[in-house]
């Protein structure tokens, strides 16, 4: 259920640029750093460690952004899944909650300043990421995260509603605004990206999906099915699609399915009315509304199914109902032409993960769908640890033993099939 189908094309792969292939791994090979998976996080990591000035390798068993980084929403927030900032220090404890806590004020500045200084055209919007809110409850919690935020330093503002209804097109009772955050092709960063690394002497092969971790005295061997890379430190960065490859480390997530729409482009008169000033939008509902542009004026938006049967007819007329319903000025429902689907990790209490499978032998990630900016700093940070710059007790999260989700099976299931209680519950709210 949850294995893309990673040779289809879908909206960011149409509009970005075409990059070759990176060759398969064949023979042997030793490194200082392996980083296994090619998602955001997995080439943040290659970065972090390559700027910290050792040989890096990384494996991607599919094709670079085939996974979740290349098929998000594009959304780059600076904030944290559904939590504030004062909930992860109460769960990290001051002083790791504080750290962790500055470095997701910064992500998204990281990311954006991550195109620029490697020139990565994302056709990337800074905006700013606007959470409203259409309740007296969530307007409410809202505020929070805005009180919260603010204390801290970030650069965030507060909307009424008149305002935030002016400037989504849509009505809502007020919100918050995080500056420093946008939306980019997601597809477009992962290619800019994987070049970027290249260019920095970071080898890459594609199509090399990692089966086997065997230890030795000294470091680890990671075999793909024809070859093998050894070196004394490696990061796994597989997320929702890490397999068989540790024992038990797939039991640690849950791998959930979302799919992601776009209308076909929009005219000037109706750009001038939606989304004005090009804010990326993700309101504070269960069943999340969320809506940005993307470079030719589509809106992009996405929801997810109960049920996977005629998923794409059935994806997109519901995206056009909810940005009919959210958007007045459609005046009917909107031809919704773009379709794809893509599976991301969550894990129960939205916390993401670090952690120490054995001496030299790491894993990080798990974002709860909030992982496009986070991704980029949490990866950059695994990247200088691997490369002996940090210590474990510097780091932005708590280093922990893997934490396996109980009853798994069970788990993996109702997570998927919450929607219909979602959307009950946004109706009493
Ligand atoms: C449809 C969708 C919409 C989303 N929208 C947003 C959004 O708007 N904003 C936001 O912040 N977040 C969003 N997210 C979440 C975000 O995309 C992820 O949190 C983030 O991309 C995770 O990056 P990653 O590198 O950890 O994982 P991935 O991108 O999943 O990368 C993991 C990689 O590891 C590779 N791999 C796995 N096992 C192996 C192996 N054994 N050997 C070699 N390679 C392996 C996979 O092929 C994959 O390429 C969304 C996710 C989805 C699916």
């Amino acid at each position: 259920m949850f294995d893309v189908d990673w040779h289809t094309p879908h909206l960011w792969r149409k509009t970005a640029l075409k990059r070759d292939a990176a060759p398969r791994l064949l023979g042997d090979h030793e490194t200082d750093v392996l980083v296994v998976g090619g998602g955001f996080t997995g080439m943040a990591a290659a970065l972090g460690a390559k700027d910290s000035g050792v040989n890096v390798i990384m494996l991607e068993g599919n094709e670079i952004g085939s996974a979740a980084s290349g098929r998000n929403n594009g959304l780059v927030i600076s904030h944290h899944s559904k939590a504030s900032p004062s909930e992860f220090e109460s769960t990290f404890g001051p002083v790791i909650g504080e750290r962790y806590n500055r470095m997701v004020a910064g992500s998204a500045g990281v990311a954006f300043g991550l195109m620029q200084r490697f020139g990565i055209n994302a056709h990337q919007v800074q905006e700013g990421w606007i959470q409203p809110a259409h309740t007296e409850k969530t307007l409410k919690r809202a505020r929070q995260f805005y009180e919260e935020w603010k204390a801290i330093g970030a650069e965030v503002s507060w909307l009424s509603s008149s305002d935030a209804t002016a400037k989504i097109g849509s009505p809502y009772l007020g919100g918050w605004m995080v500056h420093n955050s946008g939306h980019i092709n997601p597809f477009a960063m992962t290619i800019g990206l994987a070049n970027a690394l290249e260019q920095e002497g970071v080898t890459i092969f594609e199509n090399s999906r990692a089966l086997l971790i065997e230890r030795l005295d000294r470091g680890w061997r990671v075999h793909t099915d024809q070859g093998s890379v050894t070196a004394p430190e490696v990061v796994l960065a597989t997320n929702a699609l890490t397999g068989d490859i540790w024992p038990d480390l797939k039991r640690t997530l849950i791998p959930f399915k979302v799919f992601q729409a776009a209308t076909e482009p929009l005219c000037d008169e109706l750009r001038e009315k939606i989304l004005v000033g090009d804010p990326a939008v993700s309101d504070m509902r269960n069943d999340l509304r969320y809506f940005h542009y993307d470079c030719d004026n589509r809106l992009v938006s996405g929801a997810t199914h109960t049920l996977w049967f005629d998923e794409a007819e059935r994806g997109r007329a519901k995206v056009a109902q909810v940005l009919e319903k959210a958007f007045p000025a459609f005046g009917g429902p909107p031809k919704v032409v773009e379709y794809w689907h893509g599976t991301f990790a969550v894990v129960p209490d939205r916390r993401p993960r670090l952690y120490r499978l054995g001496p030299g032998l790491v894993f990080g990630g798990v974002y709860s769908g909030r992982g496009v900016a986070l991704s980029m700093s949490l990866g950059q940070e695994m990247g200088r640890w691997a490369a002996g710059r940090r210590s474990d007790d510097e780091m932005p999260l708590p280093v922990t033993a893997m934490q396996k989700i109980r009853m798994h099976a069970v788990a993996v299931q109702v997570a998927n099939r919450m929607h219909p209680w979602h959307r009950l519950q946004d109706r009493r709210s």
